[in-house]
C-alpha cells in the first residue's frame, strides 16, 4: 500500500573541497515477472523476469562548488555550478507471473484440485466459487531435471474482460503462459453447459487481447467420474472439430491425471519459451544534456521554454558573473534550445522565459 518511494539525499557538500556523502540507494523488491510501466504513457521500462536487479531512476549529481573554478588570477570566483536532481517518475507496476501453462475455466471446476494432483503446489480447494483468490504457482516434474510450472489463476467468469468479478484482475497472470489448459466441468453437476462454459471463457480471453485469444489451447475435460459417457463423448466430437487437443480426466480420482502431466510436456516442448517484454527506451534525464526534454511555447515575441531541470540549472546562475553566464549559456547550447529557438524564428531583442525570468536574446 505504500505508493510514494524516496531515495534518501545525499549530504551537502562541505567546505575544503569536500563532496557530501552518497545516500544509499532505495531498493524496492518485486516478485519475479513484474512489469514495470510508465503510468503516463503505458511502456513497459523493464520487465523483472530475470535475476539482474534494475536501475529505474537514477540519483542527482552534486554541483561544484565555486573552489573549483578557482584560478591563480581569480582566487574567490563568484560562480558556482548546481547539481542536478534526482530522477522521478510516475509507474505502474503490474505482476505478470511467469508460467508455462496456465489453467483457465470457470469457478468450481476443478482447476486447483488438478494443480495440486499434478504438482506439490497445495492450494485450497474448497466446492464453492471464488475459493482461490490469489494466484498459485506448481512445478510439475516430468522426469529427473525435466519439469514445468503450472499458474493456477482464481476462475474466469462471463465479463472477466470488462471488469466483472476477479477475472480481468487475473488475465493478466496468464498472459505470459505458453500454453493454455482450459479446465471445463464435463458433468454438468453445477446445472452448467460445457460448451456454453467454454465458449464464455473464449470469448472472455478474445475480449481481453487477441493474442490472448489464439494462444495455444488444449481442453481439460474434468470430473469424468460424475459424467455420463454420452455428455464426455458430445463435448468431445464439439472441441476436436473446433481444432483443440482433448483430454478427460477427474481430478478427484486421479484418473487421466498421470498422463496428462506428459501430454501438457509435449505440447509445450516445442512453443516459443515464456514471453518476455521488450524495454521500451525511457526517456531518462540523462546527465547529457542532450538528452533532456525541453519545449518551446512562442506568444507573440516572447518564447517560454518549458524544462523543469533548466530552472534547476538558472538558480544557481549568477547573472553578475561574466563566467557564470557563459556556462549558462553553454547548457542552452549544448541541450539543443538555442538550435530550436532560432528553428521557430527567434529574432534579436526577443524574449526568452525559463519560469517567469525574463531576458532578451542576443545573438
Ligand atoms: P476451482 O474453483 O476450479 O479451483 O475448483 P476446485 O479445485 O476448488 O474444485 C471445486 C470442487 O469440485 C471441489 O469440491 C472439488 O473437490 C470438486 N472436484 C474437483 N475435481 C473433481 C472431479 O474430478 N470430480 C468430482 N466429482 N469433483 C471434483
Ligand atoms: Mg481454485
Amino acid at each position: 500500500y505504500k505508493k510514494r518511494y524516496i531515495a534518501q539525499d545525499g549530504e551537502p557538500g562541505r567546505g575544503k573541497k569536500c563532496f557530501g556523502k552518497n545516500a544509499p540507494d532505495l531498493i524496492v523488491k518485486v516478485p519475479k515477472g513484474t512489469l514495470i510501466k510508465s503510468a503516463d504513457t503505458g511502456a513497459v521500462i523493464a520487465d523483472m523476469s530475470g535475476p539482474e536487479p534494475v536501475v529505474i531512476a537514477r540519483g542527482g549529481n552534486g554541483g561544484w562548488g565555486n573552489t573549483h573554478f578557482a584560478t591563480a588570477t581569480r582566487q574567490v570566483p563568484r560562480f558556482a555550478k548546481p547539481g542536478f536532481e534526482g530522477e522521478t517518475f510516475n509507474l505502474v507496476l503490474e505482476l505478470k507471473l511467469l508460467a508455462d501453462v496456465g489453467l483457465i475455466g470457470f469457478p468450481n471446476v476443478g482447476k486447483s484440485t488438478l494443480i495440486s494432483v499434478i504438482s506439490a503446489a497445495k492450494p485450497k480447494i474448497a466446492n464453492y466459487h471464488f475459493t482461490t483468490l490469489t494466484p498459485v504457482l506448481g512445478v510439475v516434474k516430468v522426469e529427473e531435471g525435466v519439469s514445468y510450472v503450472v499458474a493456477d489463476i482464481p476462475g474466469l467468469i462471463e465479463g472477466a474482460s470488462e471488469g466483472a468479478g476477479l477475472g480481468h484482475e487475473f488475465l493478466r497472470h496468464v498472459d505470459r503462459c505458453r500454453l493454455l489448459a482450459h479446465v471445463v466441468d464435463v458433468s454438468g453437476v453445477e446445472g452448467r453447459d460445457p460448451i456454453e462454459d467454454f465458449e464464455a471463457i473464449n470469448s472472455e480471453l478474445a475480449q481481453y487481447s487477441d493474442e490472448l485469444s489464439s494462444r495455444p489451447q488444449i481442453v481439460v475435460a474434468n470430473k469424468c467420474d460424475m459424467a455420463m459417457p454420452e455428455q464426455i463423448e458430445s463435448f468431445r466430437a464439439y472441441v476436436e472439430q473446433k481444432g483443440y487437443a482433448f483430454y478427460q480426466i477427474s481430478a478427484a480420482t486421479r484418473e487421466g491425471c498421470e498422463a496428462l502431466k506428459y501430454e501438457i510436456y509435449n505440447h509445450i516442448k516445442d512453443l516459443p519459451p515464456i514471453k518476455e517484454y521488450e524495454p521500451a527506451p525511457v526517456v531518462s534525464l540523462d546527465k547529457d544534456l542532450e538528452k533532456r526534454p525541453f519545449a518551446i511555447r512562442q506568444e507573440n515575441r516572447v518564447f517560454f521554454i518549458e524544462a523543469p531541470w533548466l530552472v534547476n540549472i538558472l538558480n544557481g546562475v549568477n547573472m553578475d558573473d561574466y563566467e557564470s553566464l557563459q556556462y549558462f549559456q553553454r547548457v542552452l547550447r549544448s541541450s539543443g534550445i538555442i538550435d530550436k529557438l532560432e528553428e521557430m524564428g527567434v529574432q534579436e531583442g526577443d524574449a526568452v522565459d525559463i519560469d517567469g525570468f525574463e531576458f532578451n536574446y542576443v545573438r
